[in-house]
């Protein structure tokens, strides 16, 4: 990895270095919503920077209430911005640094602005790929002996999620109700669900359109990946349970799904790949792929009671996927699905080997016989109205750190 080295003051546990250079929307008193990088601990607010016409071209698309015209772009402009962005950021004798003034105007602390949804979301995808998560649920819910369909490890599972729903980090969200079918009742009842579960996953936002009968190749998927996000894919266990034979999951994952508001490019990711889960038996030829195609991100999951402290759950990490994402984009587009600018498609609950890396309440706690004690002495076997959970992400190596910010929201009573 090239060294670079900013004339901005950056914190060694920031998400935020001078490798990161992600991309978003913010808005603050007097910006309704602009284009914004972030730098350590502000955002840069790239309408007012090309002011200065450092990027030579039409600063409208950085007024902008979303990224998606911004992606359209394509990887090169965007690309070539992003490095604009880092010299700018590196060169002691940038107009950025010397004319305080302009300074003042570009950049902002991130405390005083609101970060908003960061794209026009079309369609939402949801996979299933953790094999760690597919063996613990399967074994819940089926049979420990057949925990993983006959299916799963010839093509990453998914579903089409629904998108109106998704919402950017920061947010509240009412307590879902629907129908459960209780173990000793042989009839269903209604009422909000008593399983209200969290699921740490990352999502990628599709970065190039592809036209109705067009497939993606797992070598040529990074060309139509613009990023990724973390994202916690609520849901409600028991409703669940009750609802997905036999199409899948519906309302028990349809009601509130957080995602965080920062877009890491694929760019920014390329230095923290590593080799990818050993796919046994062999994939059909259009799952192949060659080189180290998994990525080594830190997940974390924290849990805070109304007016308590944050409480580390769960610590996993991406590289427990089983299937890569360029996988994931080859095989929803194999039959020639065509894909949108602003698309999301989700990994599905990452858990690792190890009980403390499971990535949902129903794993951590296996269904509720495990309660989990919190540093208030309190326990949870799901998620409790008014709780505030919080996923973290960042990729580490040689001291170079790129992370993805928060991806929080409370849960509120039902509605
Ligand atoms: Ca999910």
């Amino acid at each position: 990895m090239q060294t670079l080295k900013t004339w901005v003051s950056v914190n060694e546990n920031c998400d935020f270095s001078i490798y990161n250079i992600p991309f978003g929307i913010y808005s603050d008193k007097d910006v309704k919503h602009h284009v914004c990088s972030a730098i350590g601990d502000y955002i840069i607010d790239l309408f007012e920077l090309e002011s200065r016409d450092v990027f030579d071209m039409d600063r409208s698309v950085f007024d902008n209430q979303y990224l998606n015209s911004f992606i359209e772009l394509g990887k090169p402009t965007t690309n070539k911005i992003r490095n604009k962005i880092i010299e700018l950021l590196c060169d002691e004798n940038s107009f950025l640094k010397t004319d305080t003034a302009f300074f003042n105007k570009v950049f902002k602390k991130q405390s005083d602005v609101k970060m908003l949804l960061p794209v026009k979301i079309g369609d939402y995808t949801d996979f299933y790929s953790s094999i760690d998560h597919a063996t613990n649920i399967g074994t819940m819910i089926r049979d420990p002996k057949n925990a993983l369909m006959p299916n799963w490890k010839h093509l990453p599972v998914g579903y089409h999620g629904r998108s109106s729903s998704i919402c950017v980090s920061g947010h509240s969200f009412y307590r879902p109700k629907g129908q459960q079918k209780p173990a000793d009742s042989d009839q269903p009842v209604f009422g909000p669900t008593k399983l209200l579960d969290i699921e740490l996953e990352t999502a990628f936002i599709i970065g190039k359109a592809t036209h109705m009968g067009d497939s993606v190749s797992t070598a040529n998927a990074g060309d139509y990946i613009f990023g990724m996000v973390l994202f916690n894919d609520w849901s409600a266990r028991d409703i669940q349970t009750w609802e997905y034979v036999p199409l899948g999951p519906f309302l028990a994952k349809n009601f509130a799904s957080t995602v965080s508001p920062w877009i890491v490019t694929l760019e920014a990711l390329e230095p923290f790949r590593v080799k990818g889960y050993v796919q046994n038996p062999p994939l059909l030829p259009y799952l192949q792929y060659k080189g180290d195609r998994n990525l080594d991100i830190k997940l974390d999951v924290y849990l805070k009671p109304q007016n308590g402290e944050e409480n580390l759950i769960c610590s996993s990490n991406y590289k427990y996927m089983y299937y890569t994402m360029e996988q994931q984009l080859a095989h929803h587009t194999v039959n020639g699905c065509n894909i949108n600018v602003g698309d999301v498609m989700a990994s599905g609950t990452i858990s690792g080997p190890q009980p403390s890396e499971y990535g949902s309440m129903m794993e951590l706690t296996w269904r509720g016989t495990k309660p989990i004690t919190l540093k208030d002495g309190s326990e949870r076997k799901f998620v409790n109205d008014n709780d505030t959970v919080t996923i973290r992400g960042y990729c580490k190596k040689d001291n170079v750190r790129v992370g993805f910010g928060n991806c929080t929201a409370t849960l509120l009573p039902a509605k």
